[in-house]
């Protein structure tokens, strides 16, 4: 509902969640690129065209005819700058854990 969160115990379980999803989406990414060679921004331009087709997945599933009720109720303007702002830090800090570190692992 609200999207200004105060931090709760649940923050860190979500945050281990997100860093789970975050290295099996990188793992992927990876092993595809290895089997696949690509230009850089083709490859990138396809997992960015890929988040936006995963939110329109979860939103269709929050709709009236959704099937979660779990109270999210999408709004894809502001959601979007949400998604944006994330992209820009994903750029600017590489998550702890290291996304970097896995490219090598990637490539061997
Ligand atoms: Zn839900």
């Amino acid at each position: 509902m609200s999207r200004h969160r105060v931090p709760t115990p649940h923050d860190a379980a979500e945050r281990a969640a997100q860093t789970t999803l975050e290295r099996a989406l990188t793992v992927a990414f990876w092993q595809v690129m290895g089997r696949q060679p690509m230009p850089a921004m083709a490859a990138l331009e396809a997992a960015a065209r890929t988040v936006g087709a995963l939110y329109r997945q979860v939103a269709a599933a929050h709709g009236p005819t959704g099937h979660c009720a779990c109270g999210w109720e999408p709004d894809p303007e502001a959601d979007l700058v949400v998604l944006e702002a994330m992209l820009a830090a994903g750029l600017a800090h590489p998550p702890a854990g290291d996304l970097a570190a896995m490219v090598p692992a990637g490539r061997a």
